[in-house]
C-alpha cells in the first residue's frame, strides 16, 4: 500500500480559466460541435489541470492530484456511474447499458415531457446538484466508465491521480423517492444494493492503476438531511466494512467535507479504511477515538469555501494539533473541494495589489497545501518565511484603510432595538391602503423584465467605453419606458422598472457599495453550464451615494400607479459574495442593511411607495448544524429588518424568496415582518399555500402562479386555478397575484403571453370574490 500524499486537495474547479467547459458544452448542446470535440476540449482541460497541479507542487505519482472533472455535476457523474437514473430516461442507456454522456446531459435538462432531475443546493455552498431518483425498482449497475477512463488518461499522461466520487451513503442520502415508490420509501434502504456497484468500480478503477480513491461522503456532517446523522453513521458503518473488506480495491479515503464528522468519526475510525478527511475550517480538531492509529488524517485546513489567503500558521498548528491524536500519519488539504473558488488570482489585473496580496484563489491554495505538507515533513522551521509572510498580509489585512471604519462601526454600536422594528402592522396596513388603493388580489411582478441581447450588447459596449454614459442611460431610461407601457397596458397595479441596468441583483450592488470589489475572471459554478462572479466583500460596507433612486424615481414619473423601488437585502448580498471572515457575519449584514436603510429613506424621499427587498438566499445561508441554527436565523432575520425598520408605516415593505420550502423558515419568514412575501409557489402546484394558511401566518402573500424556470406560457384556465387553490385557503385581503420569480431570462414573447393570462385569471377570480372591488 503506498502512502497517502502528505499534501492534497479534495477536488479543483473544473469550468476552465475562461470557462472553456461551459463554452464547449454549450457550443454542444446547440449542435455547434460534436461530442467529438466536446471530449477533446475536456481531455484538454483535464491536461492542462495536471500540468498547474504539478506545477504548483502536487506530485504527480503520489495521487496527490484529484481526479475530479465533471461535464455537468458530480452527484450526477455517481448516479450515472451506479446506473441510477429515473424510469423515465431508461431508454437513453446504449446497446450495452451504458449510458453516455449526451444521455446524461438530457437527464440533467430533461427533453420535451420527460423532466430533468431537480436542483438543489449542494450542503451550504451556492453549488447546486441534480437530486438523484432512486425507488425501490431502480436496478444498480455499473453503467459508465468514464472515471476509470480518466484515471487512465492521466496514467498514459506519467501521473497516478486519485480518482473523486460522491460516497455510496452521500448519494443515497440525497436522492429522493423515484416517482411510484411507496409513501415514506427511503432511498438509504436500498444501501446492500448498491454497494456492489461501487465495489465493482473500485476494482476497476485499481486495475486502471489508482492506487487511493476518494469517496466524498459530507452527508455524514449533516444534521439537515431526512436522515438523522446517527442513521446516516450506521450506514456508512455497513458501506465501508463492506467497500473495505474487498482485497482488490485501492486504498479509500473517505472525505468529510463542509462540517465536523462529530459522533461520526468513530464510525470512519472504526471502519477498515485508510484514510479520512476532516473539515478543520468549519470544524475543531477533534477528541481521540479508538482505530485511529491505523488511519491516515488528512487535516482540512485550508478554506476551499472562501477565497481569503487567512492565517497559515494556524492552520499548521491546527495539523501539529491533529498529530496529536495518534493517527498514523497525517496529511495537509483543503477543507473542500477548490470547486467553489476562482482559479488564479493572477488573472486579475485590476484589483488593487494589496488586496491581491491578501487573497489565494484556487491555485494560491495549492500552493498554501505544498507548503504545509512540507512543514510537516521537514518541521516547521522549513516553512517558517511562508508562515509569517501569510501572517504579515493578514495583520496588513486587518489594519488596512477601509477593512474598519470608524464611522460605520460607530453607527452599528449605537443600534438599538428600536432600529430593528417598524411597529404595529395593522398600524401599516391601514396608512398604505389610504397610500395605495388597491384592488383585492393586487397584480405584480417580481422585479426584473426579460433581459433582452440588446440590453446586454448596450451593456457591453458601454463597459468596453464604446458608448458614453449618457447614451447607456438614455438607452435604459427608453427600456424602462416601455416596460412601464407595457404593465399599464397589462393591467398590472404595482409597477417594475424592470431592473434593465443591473448584470447581476448582488454584483449590481457590490459595485456601488464601498468595502467590495469585483473580479474580472472569478467564475465559479453554480450548477451545469452556468457560473458566477462573486463579488468580493473585504471591507467596511459603506454607500457612497444613492444607487437606485433615479432610475425608480424616473420610472414613477411615468406613472400614477405605484412603482416598486427594487432592492437586494444583506443576506443574499453576503450569500452570494466572497465575504470577509474576520468579524461575524451578523456584523457585515449590519453594515450592509444600513446601507439599504439610506437607500430606502432616499426612495421613500423620491416619492417611491412600495419597496421591496430581495431576500431568495435566507434559505441558503442555514447552517448544516441544528446548533448553530437559530443564531444563524436571528441575525439575519435582524439585518432584513434593520435595512426595513427605518420605512414609514405608509409605505409598504415587500420581500421576496425563491423556494415554497416554508417549513425550517417560517418563523423566520414571519419574523421578517414585511408587509408582502412573494413566494416560488406555480411549480409545486401551489401546495404551499396549505402549510402557510396552517402556520397561520398573516401579512400580505403572493404564492407564485407562472412557473419562470421554464418558457411554457401557462394559460388563463390554469392561472385561474391556481389561484383558487390559493383564495381557498388564504383570506383574499392577505393574497397577491405574481410570479414565481423575476422575468429577466424569459424571453418577451411568453413573457406578454403569460402576464395577459395571470390578468385574465385574476379578473375572473376578483369577480367572484365576495369583498372584490
Ligand atoms: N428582483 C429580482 C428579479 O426579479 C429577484 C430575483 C431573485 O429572486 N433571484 O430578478
Ligand atoms: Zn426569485
Amino acid at each position: 500500500m503506498t502512502a497517502f500524499p502528505v499534501g492534497t486537495i479534495l477536488g479543483y474547479p473544473r469550468i476552465g480559466p475562461r470557462r472553456e467547459l461551459k463554452k464547449a458544452v454549450e457550443a454542444f448542446w446547440a449542435g455547434r460541435i460534436d461530442q467529438q470535440e466536446l471530449e477533446r476540449t475536456a481531455a484538454e482541460l483535464r491536461a492542462k489541470t495536471r500540468d498547474r497541479l504539478a506545477a504548483r507542487g502536487l506530485g504527480r505519482a503520489d495521487s496527490a492530484i484529484p481526479e475530479s472533472f465533471s461535464f455537468y455535476d458530480h452527484v450526477l457523474d455517481a448516479a450515472v456511474t451506479v446506473g441510477a437514473i429515473p424510469e423515465r430516461f431508461e431508454d437513453l442507456r446504449d446497446a450495452d447499458g451504458s449510458i453516455g454522456l449526451a444521455a446524461a446531459f438530457t437527464i440533467a435538462r430533461g427533453e420535451g415531457e420527460r423532466a430533468p432531475l431537480e436542483m438543489t443546493k449542494w450542503f451550504d455552498s451556492n453549488y447546486h446538484y441534480l437530486v438523484p431518483e432512486i425507488g425501490p425498482q431502480t436496478s444498480f449497475s455499473l453503467s459508465s466508465e468514464r472515471l476509470v477512463r480518466e484515471v487512465e488518461e492521466a496514467r498514459a499522461a506519467g501521473f497516478v491521480t486519485r480518482p473523486v466520487l460522491v460516497g455510496p451513503v452521500t448519494l443515497l442520502a440525497l436522492a429522493k423517492a423515484a416517482d411510484g415508490a411507496p409513501e415514506g420509501f427511503d432511498p438509504l434502504t436500498r444501501l446492500d444494493d448498491l454497494l456492489p456497484v461501487y465495489g465493482e468500480l473500485l476494482a476497476r478503477l485499481r486495475a486502471a492503476g489508482a492506487e487511493w480513491v476518494q469517496l466524498d461522503e459530507p452527508a455524514l456532517v449533516s444534521e439537515s438531511l431526512p436522515a438523522a446523522p446517527t442513521i446516516l453513521g450506521a450506514a456508512a458503518s455497513r458501506a465501508y466494512a463492506a467497500l473495505g473488506s474487498a482485497t482488490d480495491r485501492p486504498s479509500i479515503f473517505v472525505a468529510a467535507p463542509y462540517a465536523s464528522l462529530g459522533e461520526n468519526l468513530a464510525v470512519l475510525a472504526t471502519a477498515p479504511i485508510e484514510a479520512i478527511g476532516l473539515d478543520l475550517v468549519r470544524g475543531e480538531v477533534p477528541a481521540a477515538v479508538p482505530g485511529l492509529a491505523e488511519k491516515t488524517l488528512v487535516g482540512g485546513v485550508v478554506d476551499g469555501h472562501n477565497i481569503w489567503r487567512g492565517d497559515l500558521a494556524g492552520a499548521f498548528a491546527r495539523l501539529e494539533a491533529l498529530r496529536e491524536l495518534g493517527a498514523a500519519a497525517v496529511s495537509a488539504s483543503t477543507s473542500t473541494s477548490l470547486l467553489h473558488v476562482p482559479h488564479d488570482v493572477d488573472d486579475e489585473s485590476k484589483l488593487d495589489a494589496r488586496l491581491v496580496s491578501w487573497l489565494a484563489f484556487a491555485d494560491q491554495k495549492v500552493a498554501q497545501v505544498v507548503t504545509l505538507a512540507q512543514g510537516l515533513v521537514e518541521g516547521r522551521g522549513a516553512i517558517a518565511a511562508e508562515l509569517d509572510a501569510a501572517s504579515t498580509a493578514l495583520a496588513d489585512r486587518l489594519g488596512a484603510p477601509g477593512v474598519r471604519d470608524g464611522s460605520v462601526r460607530e453607527r452599528t454600536a449605537a443600534l438599538t432595538a428600536e432600529d430593528f422594528s417598524r411597529g404595529d402592522y395593522e398600524t401599516r396596513v391601514a396608512a398604505q391602503e389610504a397610500a395605495l388603493d388597491l384592488p383585492s388580489l393586487p397584480l405584480t411582478t417580481i422585479g426584473s423584465f426579460p433581459q433582452t441581447g440588446e440590453i446586454r450588447r448596450a451593456r457591453a459596449r458601454y463597459l468596453r467605453d464604446e458608448v458614453t454614459k449618457e447614451d447607456y442611460e438614455d438607452f435604459l431610461r427608453e427600456e424602462i419606458r416601455r416596460v412601464i407601457d407595457l404593465q399599464e397596458d397589462l393591467g398590472l397595479d404595482v409597477l417594475v422598472h424592470g431592473e434593465p441596468e443591473r448584470n447581476d441583483m448582488v454584483q449590481y450592488f457590490a459595485e456601488h457599495l464601498d468595502g467590495f470589489d469585483v473580479t474580472e475572471h472569478g467564475w465559479v459554478q453554480s450548477y451545469g453550464s452556468r457560473a458566477t462572479r462573486p463579488s468580493i466583500l473585504w471591507g467596511d460596507v459603506s454607500r457612497p451615494a444613492p444607487i437606485t433612486v433615479d432610475w425608480s424615481a424616473y420610472a414613477q414619473s411615468l406613472t400614477a400607479k405605484p412603482v416598486k423601488g427594487m432592492l437586494t437585502g444583506p443576506v443574499t448580498i453576503l450569500a452570494w459574495s466572497f465575504v470577509r471572515d474576520d468579524q461575524p457575519l451578523a456584523e457585515t449584514a449590519n453594515q450592509v442593511a444600513l446601507a439599504l436603510r439610506d437607500e430606502i429613506a432616499d426612495l421613500e424621499a423620491a416619492g417611491i411607495g412600495v419597496i421591496q427587498v430581495d431576500e431568495p438566499a435566507l434559505r441558503e445561508l442555514l447552517p448544516l448544524k441544528k446548533d448553530d441554527q437559530p443564531a444563524y436565523l436571528r441575525w439575519s432575520v435582524d439585518s432584513f429588518r434593520l435595512a426595513t425598520a427605518g420605512a414609514a408605516p405608509a409605505t409598504q415593505v415587500h420581500t421576496h424568496l425563491c423556494y415554497s420550502e416554508f417549513g425550517v423558515v417560517i418563523d423566520a419568514i414571519r419574523a421578517l415582518d414585511a408587509d408582502v412575501t412573494s413566494i416560488e409557489a406555480a411549480r409545486s402546484r401551489m401546495e404551499v399555500v396549505a402549510d402557510i394558511a396552517g402556520s397561520g401566518f398573516d401579512h400580505g402573500i403572493g404564492p407564485g402562479v407562472y412557473d419562470i424556470h421554464s418558457p411554457r406560457v401557462p394559460s388563463a384556465d390554469e392561472v385561474e386555478a391556481l389561484l383558487r387553490r390559493a383564495v381557498a385557503e388564504i383570506p383574499e385581503r392577505q393574497l397577491w397575484v405574481n410570479p414565481d420569480c423575476g422575468l429577466k431570462t424569459r424571453g418577451y414573447e411568453e413573457t406578454n403571453a403569460s402576464l395577459r393570462n395571470i390578468v385574465e385569471a385574476t379578473r375572473r377570480v376578483r369577480a367572484e370574490v365576495p369583498a372584490a372591488v
